[in-house]
């Protein structure tokens, strides 16, 4: 490749957020490079003293639902042991996006997604994968029912120590609360915003601009790779129905966002074989990473669209998507203090690296 294209000093405007924006700082040459201080992740598959693991079931709180029931379970729902909100209405406050502070109201359970304690997303099947998206919907669906307060069912994964884990066996976290995280607020209000003026919904387009980008790579008649910057975000892994893309301004070096290929505001209207085909997305995106960037932490998050009446007019702005932010590095104070985002590794290149990784398939 040529080195001369390499140095990158900008600042990106979130397209989906235009008040989010991050500063693409890199030297020249510089590759992309596997994070220096990767924690040798816990590859047990069963450890005798974890609350989570098959046959410890009486060592946490009374179980919310098994899939299949019983002794032989493969995911697992349990309310969070220390809940960041609960139904009591005296529970302390809670910040969301570190401004908006709400009444701490709302659910907070566990998701125990493999009875495995030490495997990697990546290693589970595809089948797996699927269940387990099935069940977040599942429980998406009774919250949303049971309690009409709540608007926004918030799923997440924290996977290692630096992405906040405090309990090494793979789980995942359902936030339900009564007021829509400020994350999702701003997405689904600027989005709005767009569809209003363009009459389309931006992810979409931001999709188009994607894919189209791909072609261009491949088609060249001289064989080279004309890198192209400011064309929009660029594509990882693609799917019959879903597509993972790098976010053209992302706030984490490795940032990688999967969404559905056809307009879907509602990760509620996924069909089984949309989460069929979203869990090999899933599984082979983070084979990629965990091949560039090795033994990868991370956060992930589902993003749809809230719950309630105010939001109806949101079905053909909004676009569902899973957002994976691996944590390589620590967000210094001037990102915190300023808000603005700094990335060492151009997203051009970390598309590309992460595109050409090798990895097996099954
Ligand atoms: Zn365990
Ligand atoms: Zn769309
Ligand atoms: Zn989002």
């Amino acid at each position: 490749m040529d080195d001369s294209g390499d140095k990158v000093r900008e600042i990106r405007i979130n397209p989906i957020v235009p008040t989010e924006s991050v500063l693409v700082a890199t030297a020249r040459g510089m590759r992309p490079k596997k994070a220096e201080e990767q924690v040798e992740r816990d590859r047990r598959a069963r450890v005798e003293s974890c609350p989570f693991c098959r046959g410890n079931e009486d060592r946490t709180p009374p179980e919310i639902k098994a899939f299949p029931p019983g002794a032989g379970w493969d995911i697992r729902i349990v309310p969070n042991l220390y809940p960041v909100l609960g139904d009591d209405r005296s529970q302390s406050n809670i910040a969301f996006g570190l401004q908006q502070v709400i009444d701490g109201y709302g659910r907070h359970e566990v998701v125990i997604d493999n009875p495995n304690h030490g495997i990697a997303l990546h290693e589970m099947t595809d089948a797996h994968l699927s269940s387990l998206f099935s069940v977040y919907r599942q429980r998406m669906e009774e919250l949303y029912r049971s309690d009409p307060r709540l608007k926004y069912v918030l799923i997440f994964k924290n996977f290692g120590a630096a992405a906040g884990a405090s309990i090494a066996h793979t789980h995942s976290q359902v936030i339900a609360t009564p007021v829509v995280p400020e994350n999702v607020q701003n997405e689904v209000a600027h989005s709005r915003d767009y569809y209003r003026k363009y009459n389309h919904c931006v992810f979409c387009s931001l999709l188009d601009e994607a894919l189209t980008y791909e072609a261009t790579i491949y088609d060249r008649e001289s064989g080279e790779i004309r890198r192209k910057i400011n064309v929009g975000q660029y594509v990882i892994e693609r799917g019959r129905r879903f597509v993972a893309i790098k976010p053209f301004a992302s706030r984490f070096e490795w940032e990688i966002h999967i969404l559905p290929l056809q307009h879907q505001a509602d990760f509620l209207k996924a069909s089984a074989e949309d989460l069929d085909d979203f869990a090999r997305v899933l599984r082979r995106t983070m084979a990629r990473l965990d091949k560039v960037v090795g033994g990868v932490q991370y956060n992930f998050f589902l993003h749809s669209v809230p719950h309630g009446s105010e939001f109806d007019n949101c079905q053909d702005s909004y676009h569902w998507h899973l957002e994976i932010c691996p944590r390589t590095s620590i967000p210094t104070g001037f990102e915190l203090g300023s808000g603005l985002f700094v990335s060492t590794v151009s997203p051009e290149l970390a598309a590309e690296a992460l595109r050409n990784a090798v990895i097996e398939d099954s």
